[in-house]
């Protein structure tokens, strides 16, 4: 079955009595180059296990199957399970779990259903859930090697934005303490349907083993950088000092250990120099 044909799609489609519902983010890839490019640039292969999330009718799925030893599809709407048990009959390597992967035990799916494999993550994540997705993939720490994942060209540019840039949010700081990211290529909006108000770009979050920096405590490093980048036009000084109730002598004292001038502002602060200032934060 040719997944990306609009007319099998609406057929399928209308065969199972869906419609689109725009809540969860349901926008279908119908640009054939699309999903093979995103498999290959996975690391989907002999002895790998992918993790995808929101399979929708299951295009990017079938490429990730074809190249895969198991696919674990989490989708939540669950009015796809019978287009799914449709659309991938071929494969016998494709397991569809109906649920919020925003709630799901990811570390005991991936032990229960990849064991002895390499684990990547490759997925056209609903836009309403980008960030909240990656942290939790990250944050949980999961086994996962990689993550290959379309998000809309605006949240690529902040997830893989570096610390010392403009681009430079928390959440982008956060990415980079986790993994190394980068960009691989565009998605026009035309790519699917029913068509978004913005395109697409299709990103890799390579998995560090190790943390870039050196850091006292985790906990104090993600509270200062968003605290440092919650009033992005405020200087670090004061954006910490009101962002974690401390004196502003406080942090001027911790800035001048960590050799940062006092007007820096948190898009300027290098990943080494938020390391530095979190350290010398009291605890
Ligand atoms: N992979 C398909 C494609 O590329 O055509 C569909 C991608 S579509 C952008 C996002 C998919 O995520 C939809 O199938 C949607 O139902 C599903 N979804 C939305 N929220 C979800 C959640 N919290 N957990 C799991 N799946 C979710």
């Amino acid at each position: 079955m040719n997944l990306s044909d609009l007319s099998t799609i609406k057929s399928v489609l209308s065969r199972h009595g869906f419609s689109f519902a725009k809540s969860l983010g349901q926008n279908f890839l119908i640009n054939p180059d699309v999903c093979p490019r995103m498999a290959e640039e996975s690391g989907a292969g002999a002895g790998t296990g992918v993790l995808e999330v929101g399979p929708g009718i299951g295009v990017l799925t079938a490429e990730l199957a074809k190249r895969a030893e198991k696919v674990v599809s989490v989708e939540l709407d669950r009015r796809l399970l019978p287009v799914l048990r449709e659309t991938l009959a071929d494969f016998s390597n494709v397991k569809v779990v109906n649920g919020d992967v925003m709630k799901l035990d990811l570390k005991q799916l991936i032990s229960e259903e990849f064991s002895g494999m390499d684990v990547v993550v490759c997925a056209n994540l609903p836009y309403y859930i980008t960030s909240p997705v990656i942290m939790k993939l990250l944050e949980e720490r999961l086994p996962v090697k990689s993550i290959t994942v379309m998000v809309q060209k605006e949240a690529a540019e902040r997830l893989c934005a570096a610390p010392g840039t403009r681009a430079c949010g928390a959440v982008s700081a956060a990415v980079r303490y986790f993994a190394e990211p980068e960009v691989l290529f565009g998605v026009d909006r035309s790519s699917f349907v029913p068509q978004p108000n913005v395109d697409s770009t299709v990103i890799r979050l390579t998995v560090r083993e190790e943390p870039p920096v050196a850091i006292r405590s985790e906990k104090q490093f993600f509270a200062l950088v968003r605290a440092a980048f919650g009033q992005r036009r405020k200087t670090v000084l004061n954006s910490v000092s009101a962002g974690l109730s401390l004196g502003r002598e406080v942090v001027a004292a911790a800035l001048e250990r960590a050799g940062i001038v006092q007007n820096a502002r948190a898009e300027q602060l290098t990943m080494e120099q938020l390391a530095a200032l979190s350290n010398e934060l009291p605890q």
